[in-house]
């Protein structure tokens, strides 16, 4: 289970509104892709549903459950950022296992997750190495691995190629596809690139100066775009 309602949710940093009042509903399963332009308020909007930052007014609710009180590490959700945020001193065995230790889980139990997720990112020869050690792109399959052993209901993943060169950013994109395949997991994806959100989503939020466009299937907005801010930013990839 892994759905996600979002009820006219607002946020303010002092006089200053950055979220004007956000609606929506994410059902189990679905890889939802926000875009909109620099400082539209994306990551805010994650960071709300993640519970890093609260919101000024509204409701988060997650599989039905009011989570507008509920600690981050409690609301079964994981986050991928752009910039991995892995801990240097830590091998990539040991920055997968660090919140699985905190949170409990049986060592066996962490050792099998570990397992599966370093096959499926194909990290298994890395296990022993240290950040400082692996190419970006292996840097954000480790942040993508520490998510995936958590088995969150929910993945929020925060512009995670825009670190990575084009080659790369090609690779790992057609990667979190198949992983959400594989695990049909609740996905919500940022980013401002056009082509990944029209290739990965299964449904579109495009987001504007702390309010919501408009919300379809990438053909929906392709051949219906509600107004011309939708239509400008869909219709023309940088
Ligand atoms: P995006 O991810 O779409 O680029 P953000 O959500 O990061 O946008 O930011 C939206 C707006 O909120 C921006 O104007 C940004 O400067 C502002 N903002 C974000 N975080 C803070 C903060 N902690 N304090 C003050 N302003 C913030
Ligand atoms: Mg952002």
């Amino acid at each position: 289970m892994g759905s996600l309602k979002i009820e006219n949710v607002k946020k303010a940093f002092g006089p200053v509104e950055v979220l004007k009042g956000i609606d929506l509903q994410v059902t189990d399963g679905e890889f939802v892709v926000f875009v909109g332009p620099s400082g539209c308020g994306k990551s805010t909007l994650l960071r709300v549903i993640a519970g890093l930052e609260d919101s000024t007014s509204g409701r988060v609710l997650i599989d039905g459950a009011d989570v507008s009180v509920t600690p981050p590490a409690k609301r079964g959700i994981a986050m991928v950022f752009q910039t991995y945020a892995l801990y240097p001193h830590l091998t990539v065995k040991n920055n997968m296992a660090l919140g699985l230790k905190q949170a409990g889980t049986p060592a066996a139990e962490i050792e099998r997750r570990i397992k599966v997720a370093s096959v499926m990112l194909s990290l298994e020869p890395y296990l022993e190495r240290r950040p400082a050690e692996l190419s970006g792109g292996q840097r954000q399959r480790v942040a993508i691995g520490r998510a995936v052993v958590r088995e969150p209901k929910l993945f929020l993943f925060d512009e995670p190629l825009s670190n990575l060169d084009a080659a790369l950013r090609v690779n790992t994109r057609l990667e979190i596809a198949q992983l959400h395949r594989r695990l049909k997991a609740t996905m919500i994806y940022v980013t401002h690139d056009q082509v990944e959100a029209m290739t990965l989503a299964d449904k579109i939020v495009v987001l504007n100066a702390g309010r919501i466009e408009q919300i379809g299937s990438p053909m929906e907005l392709y051949n219906s775009p509600a107004n011309e801010f939708v239509a400008g930013f869909i219709g023309s990839p940088k």
